[in-house]
């Protein structure tokens, strides 16, 4: 792996002292001298970076395999592949994506328990072994068509307190375990550990424990049936941006710990995780326009106050990207989208309760459905932050409204920073490397005033 194949991707350097936020505000400059003002979004590829330190650091055992699913573009996947991480790939052409990048067979997981018997041949045709399942169904196809696999047991988890939960639809209860092990086995196929997905936006830390001792019960039988079980996967639901409930670094401690107590250091078991929106999330910025507005005057109000009412209307904002674009992270990962504003607003600026729908014709189409915002014209922009993850991958051309252009940018101490991860690897985190300094020579500080503090750096 070199950092060439990156060097071709469609990014612009930084100049000295510019920070992703000030392309935001360049780009809203340059479209604001005309009527074309679609929303745009600004991807700093610098932050990804920053993520890989900060993973690097927290679970330093663990070994990311990106989940290529939150994000498929290529100048992310190309930059994770320069920084070392594997992949977890759900399809065929996710396999082929990360392959034409240049990644070796052994950095891919194709962790889709329930997959396509043809995309199953394509994965044994280009050498990629490893592979989860949860069924005796599932495991009789490998044996048919590829049967130097390397297989993974999916284990179903405890996600009531997930809010995506997933286990309904994978995993295998504990109870299954050992049947399925036995089937494996009768088929002469190869297990050599077990993964779990604990769900997105987890909110107790504890269901990692769990799934992570569940997990050792499954080696336990999985030795007894005389299978080398040596790969543990703890699967993805890492927070992406750090306004969730449950932080990442708290989320971190505990499994760290659980590792320590079920799987310790010198057990020989490889660990290895699946983090999709840890790594994309906080990296896009999403710039949308108002295109239309209605004020809806409130007839109960008793207007005899001489009060120049503020109090009495709803604004409406329609703007240019919805969730049949961007927004299907509303629809598909409930996520909660706020935006923050491009203009400062004025000290004694008049704030309204206001709705924010997307472009298209459909009644479905809320981005929000009640915030505060002063009084917007057609035309001003909204900023909305953490736009990376089930966004762009998802998103559709419904009702003719484009996708909207991204334009990805990085410092250049970023670019040395990977180019340096790339040809030297991560130094190990107890070093005190001025590589997990990074971050400070190319923060998040903006010259763009907010009136909504920006995301804090990401402190490696
Ligand atoms: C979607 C998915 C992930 C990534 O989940 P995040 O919440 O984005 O971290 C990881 N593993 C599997 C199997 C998935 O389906």
């Amino acid at each position: 792996m070199n950092t060439t194949a990156l060097s071709k991707c469609d990014f612009s350097f930084l100049e000295e002292g510019f920070s992703a936020r000030d392309i935001v505000e360049q780009k809203i400059n340059e479209s604001s001298l005309t009527d074309d003002r679609d929303a745009f979004y600004v991807c700093d590829l610098g932050d990804v970076l920053r993520k890989h330190l900060r993973w690097a650091r927290a679970l330093p055992r663990v070994t990311p395999f990106y989940a290529v699913k939150c994000n498929d573009s290529q100048a992310v996947v190309m930059t994770l592949a320069s920084l070392g991480t594997g992949f977890d790939c759900a399809s065929k052409t996710e396999i082929q994506l990360v392959q034409s990048l240049g990644v070796d067979q052994s950095r891919i997981i194709y962790a889709n328990p329930c997959k396509q018997v043809s995309q199953i041949k394509y994965a044994s045709a280009h050498g990629v072994q490893m592979m989860t399942f949860d069924s005796e169904v599932e495991l009789m196809k490998v044996a048919r068509c590829h049967d130097d696999a390397k297989l993974v047991l999916r284990i179903a988890t405890d996600d009531s307190k997930a809010v995506c939960p997933l286990s309904v639809k994978f995993g295998a209860p504990l109870k299954a375990c050992r049947g399925l092990l036995e089937k494996a086995k009768e088929l002469g196929l190869d297990v050599i550990g077990v993964s779990f997905h604990v769900g997105s936006g987890c909110t107790d830390a504890e269901t990692y424990t769990k799934a992570i001792a569940d997990a050792c019960c499954v080696f336990d039988m999985g030795r007894e049936l005389g299978f080398t079980m040596d790969l543990l996967d703890i699967g993805g639901g890492f927070p992406g941006s750090d306004d969730t409930e449950l932080k990442f670094e708290e989320i971190t401690v505990v499994i760290n710990s659980a590792l320590d107590k079920y799987f310790p250091v010198d057990c020989g078991v490889r660990v290895i995780a699946e983090p999709g929106r840890f790594y994309v999330a906080s990296a896009y910025t999403l710039v949308v326009n108002i295109i239309a507005k209605k004020v809806i005057m409130d007839e109960d109000s008793s207007s005899d106050e001489e009060d120049e009412g503020t109090s009495d209307r709803t604004l409406m904002y329609y703007v240019n990207d919805g969730v049949y674009g961007s927004f299907n992270c509303i629809l598909y990962d409930h996520a909660h989208c706020l935006p923050t504003l491009h203009k400062k607003p004025k000290p004694d600026e008049s704030v309204y309760p206001c709705s924010i729908w997307g472009p298209t014709c459909d009644g479905l189409d809320r981005i929000v459905e009640l915030c505060t915002l002063p009084d917007l014209q057609v035309g001003d922009w909204l900023v909305f932050e953490n736009m990376g993850a089930y966004t762009v991958a998802a998103s559709s051309t419904f009702n003719g409204f484009q996708r909207p252009d991204i334009y990805y940018v990085m410092s250049r101490p970023a670019w040395q920073c990977v180019q340096q991860i790339c040809s030297e690897g991560l130094p190990a985190p107890a070093e005190e490397s001025a590589l997990f300094d990074f971050p400070s020579c190319c923060g998040r500080e903006s010259s763009l005033e907010m009136p909504t503090k920006p995301c804090p750096a990401n402190v490696v």
